[in-house]
Formats: structure tokens, sequence, C-alpha cells
């Protein structure tokens, strides 16, 4: 695929430790684990690796600590040929999430410890204002404060940038916040936060979409988990059904190949109904694979299973 415009993300790598064990231990206890694995997380960070995997060319947008999992960060990144553009912050420390797994329920415990990148501000969005001009796609999500998001938001659509916003983690929004996005992206948890209104199927994510479109979102794109994608503007509703690729190992990240995937697309001028379809086949692979970052296909991958 050719790389097309430029796609700027901003966002948040952690680096996620996941312990399996039979329980978790009981305050003041210590027990052994069954396993230990250390990998690149963090919904920002996947995105652009899911982007850049495919070929499109990316910056990804962050702070980082000046530690061993900053490293880990930067390599993730060129392997995935994602440009960073993290900011150092030496007097903090790059985030990690604490992933306990039970033995054989599969069961999860998590706490999350952003670290430096909660300290991003709308001062260092400034200082990169034409980085993100200079794009054809700027995507966000809720990880990060939301002000630094805010003005990414507003320097991308005064400069005529395509926007997405991806609400996740859920969170209630500042109004103003909707005519920013070109696209919104939220599953169906995160459509139910904002509309108040519930949505565990096709007809439910239309209606809740209809009320995000009059908060004055330009297109609204609801992912379904396996019932796929819907597709939302004033002139059209387009259900795109999810994309089969095998077996599903694990489901975690697929939102984030999905969103890397629509801007990997929208970012070379595929047409939004298209885009969705190859967000879709993105993530369809994605589940087929353990992990996140390193589930997500390449181009090649893609086109075969949407030949
Ligand atoms: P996560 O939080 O697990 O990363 P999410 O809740 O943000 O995911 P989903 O709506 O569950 O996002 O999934 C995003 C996209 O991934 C869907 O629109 C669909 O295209 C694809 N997908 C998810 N689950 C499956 C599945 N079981 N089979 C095929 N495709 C899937």
């Amino acid at each position: 695929m050719a790389s097309g415009k430029p796609v700027v993300i901003l966002g948040v790598f952690v680096a996620d430790t996941a312990y399996r064990a039979q329980r978790q231990p009981r305050m003041g206890e210590t027990i052994l684990g069954n396993s230990f694995k250390l990998g690149p997380g963090g919904k920002g960070s996947n995105q652009a690796v899911a982007a850049g995997k495919l070929g499109a060319d990316v910056a990804f947008l962050t702070r980082l600590g000046v530690d061993a999992f900053a490293d880990m960060a930067k390599r993730t990144w060129k392997d995935a040929g994602v440009k960073s553009a993290a900011i150092d912050t030496p007097d903090s420390y790059t985030g990690a999430a604490y992933i306990f797994v039970e033995e054989g329920s599969g069961n999860n415990a998590i706490i999350v410890s952003p670290g430096a990148a909660m300290l991003i501000t709308p001062e260092d969005i400034e200082a990169n204002a034409d980085l993100i001009r200079g794009a054809g796609v700027f995507v966000t999500q809720l990880e990060q404060p939301i002000d630094a998001a805010l003005r990414a938001l507003e320097i991308a659509r005064g400069a005529g940038v395509t926007t997405i916003l991806n609400p996740a983690p859920a969170a209630k929004l500042p109004d103003r916040i909707y005519a920013l996005c070109d696209y919104l992206t939220p599953n169906e948890t995160e459509t139910e936060e904002l509309t108040g209104l519930k949505v565990s199927s096709v007809e439910e994510a239309r209606a809740a979409a209809g009320k995000l479109l009059e908060k004055g979102v330009g297109t609204v794109i609801v992912t379904l988990g396996e019932k796929g994608a819907l597709l939302h503007t004033k002139d059209r509703s387009e259900h795109v059904s999810a994309i089969s690729a095998g077996p599903v190992v694990e489901t975690t990240g697929a939102g984030d190949a999905f969103n890397g995937g629509l801007a990997a697309a929208l970012s070379r001028g595929v047409e939004p109904l298209e885009a969705v379809r190859f967000a879709c086949a993105v993530a369809g692979i994605s589940v087929t694979r353990p992990g996140t970052a390193p589930s997500m296909p390449t181009s090649q991958e893609v086109e075969a299973l949407l030949a």
C-alpha cells in the first residue's frame, strides 16, 4: 500500500507487564506466579503501530520517561516504521500497566500508571503544531489529558486535517469537542457512555449514532465487536459485517487495530465506507493472533483477505 498523506497520532504508550498466577496475593503476602510477559501497549501507540505496519507515514506524539520502557517504546515504533515525536520527561517515568491474569478463568485485574503521558499539556501540542498541521489525518484517544486532545483537534481542524477521535476509555466529553471530529469511533460501551442509550444491536447503535451526529460529529463509526461496525452520517447509514480471518485467539486491541486501519486507509484517500471495510479486515486479522501491537497485520495480509 502506498503511504499516502502523513498520519499524526497523539496518545499514550504503556509497557504491559502481564503476570499469570493461580490467584491474586492477599495484602502482605508474596506468591509465586506461573508466567510473566512484557509487551508494548497503550491505545495510541497500538494504533500508531497498526497504521505503521500497514505502510502509512505515521508520527506518534506523546511523553515518555527516560528509562528502559521508553527504549522499548522507541524500538516498537521503529520496528513498525513509526516516527517518534515523543517528548523526553526525565522527572517522570514511562507508563506501565500491571496485568494480573487468573490461571484457569483468564479473568484479569489491571493497574495502569500512565506516568509521563499524564503530563502532556496544550503547550506540548502548540510546540508540535506544525507536525499536526502537516498531517492528512490526525488521530487521538482519551488516555492522555483531554485539554491536550482538544487543543490538538482544534489545530488539526483549523488546518483542514481529517480528524479521528477514538473516545476510549469511556468517558464523558466536553460538548465543544464533537464539532472538531470528522470521525468519532466509539465501541458499544463508549457509545452508551456518550449518549445514555443502550447499544447492543445495529439498530440501537444507529439510534445512538444519530444522537452523536446532532452533537456536531461529521461521521460516527460505532465498532460492534464480532458484529462489525456501523458507519453513520446525515446522508447514509451502513452496517459493515465483521471480517473473519480464522479462529479468534485474543480480541484485546481489536479497537486499536480498527482505528489504525481506518487512519491508514483514509490517509490514502480511500472513501469512508471502503475505509471501514479495510479497518474491519485489519481488526479481523488482529483478533486471530495473541498480543496487541504484535498482532497488527501488514497491508499485504489485509489485501489478501479482502481480495
Ligand atoms: P478492544 O477494547 O478489545 O480493543 P473495542 O471494544 O475497542 O476492542 P470492538 O468493537 O470490540 O472494539 O472491535 C473493533 C473491531 O474489531 C470490530 O469493529 C470488528 O471489525 C473487529 N472485531 C472485534 N471482534 C471480532 C471478532 N470476534 N471477529 C472478527 N472481527 C472482530
